[in-house]
């Protein structure tokens, strides 16, 4: 049988190694239910999950809240919304106890003196006209204003099928701007005209992926597997689907056999009791899904499928390698 250090040499093995001891348990929460902005497309609002349940307003619920993640074993709080700047009492009840990552627009700067190292990952939507046409704004020409050289900010840069052709400008102001990108791909929750992928588009956006990857290596966090997985929505001739899901809320996830999944992962809702069913929308058709962390997630649940090889099992390191660098449980 094949074994992990038989089918790696020494500095693979020792890659291994760092990123086995991480143990990584991580769970997302919806800071509010308000934004400001509302983006065609957006999964929280297009599904209706800020009506799913009002928000939590005591700050001390949710302090006890946190403490009582914490006990359930999470070491990653992964902040979305909503936009959870908007609340930032919220934000802190995470950030004085658990590892966290907030997830913004970036239209509003977060205080560093008060939030300093907290990961900080910023949503750009393809380039200004992309922008201005999905999100009614030229939103990085702020974000970059308010993060530009912040040594705890990346972008994560959704790529549309519009960009085709068009990622390395965006990529090299990103460089500009003194911050890293991770890229994914747009899943056009709401069927905006002209931003659907088909297949021709995501064989040449993997292309350009890689392009990216190749030139920009101190500024893109990916890794080729990736963009392999992301593009094709097959690993190991497997078909991404719901069946296969890892992101999917532990105590609603009845699906029988039960595949490979996150350990203990939930999705609140910001009443802190309500459960969404997985890291996006509840109304989306898991085979049009795009999300990035599912794919990423998808990878790295499935190590013993990856062990058929050398090159399979690196490729599996390098995106947990990834997944590690994006929430800083290893450096850049
Ligand atoms: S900024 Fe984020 S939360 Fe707000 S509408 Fe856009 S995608 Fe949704
Ligand atoms: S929509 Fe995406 S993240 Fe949600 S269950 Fe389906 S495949 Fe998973």
């Amino acid at each position: 049988m094949q074994t992990v250090s038989t089918l790696l040499d020494k500095d693979w093995y020792e890659r291994y190694k760092a990123i086995s001891r991480l143990n990584i348990r991580s769970s997302i929460y919806d800071v509010t239910n308000r934004c400001n902005l509302r983006c065609k497309g957006c999964f929280f609002f297009s599904s209706d999950e800020h009506k799913a349940a009002p928000e939590e307003e005591d700050p001390a619920r949710w302090e006890e809240f946190v403490e009582r993640e914490q006990k359930r074993g999470v070491n990653l709080a992964i902040l979305i919304g909503g936009e959870p700047t908007l609340y930032l009492d919220r934000v802190e009840a995470f950030y004085k106890r658990l590892p966290t990552y907030c997830a913004t627009n970036g239209l509003i700067k977060i205080p560093r003196d008060r939030f300093p190292g907290m990961m900080v990952g910023i949503s750009l939507w393809g380039d200004e006209e992309d922008e201005k046409l999905l999100r009614g704004k030229d939103a990085f020409a702020v974000s970059s204003r308010n993060y530009a050289g912040d040594p705890d900010a990346y972008y994560l840069y959704t790529i549309t099928p519009r960009q085709l052709g068009r990622t390395e400008r965006v990529i090299r102001k990103i460089a500009d701007a003194g911050l890293k990108v991770h890229m994914q791909l747009l899943s056009n929750d709401e069927g905006v005209d002209g931003f659907s992928w088909t297949p021709s588009q995501l064989s040449d956006i993997r292309g350009e992926m890689d392009a990216m990857l190749d030139r920009y290596p101190e500024t893109v966090i990916s890794c080729r597997y990736y963009h392999e997985i992301i593009t094709t929505g097959r690993m190991l001739g497997r078909p991404f689907s719901w069946s296969e899901c890892p992101s999917v809320t532990e105590p609603l996830d009845n699906r029988a056999p039960r595949p490979k999944r996150l350990i203990h992962f939930i999705r609140w809702a910001a009443d802190l009791k309500t459960m969404h069913r997985c890291c996006t929308s509840a109304t989306r058709d898991c085979t049009t899904c795009k999300d990035g962390a599912a794919h990423m997630s998808w990878v790295m649940v499935n190590k013993r499928a990856h062990m058929r090889s050398a090159k399979d099992l690196q490729n599996w390191i390098e995106v947990y390698e990834m997944f590690a660098k994006l929430y800083r449980f290893i450096p850049w």
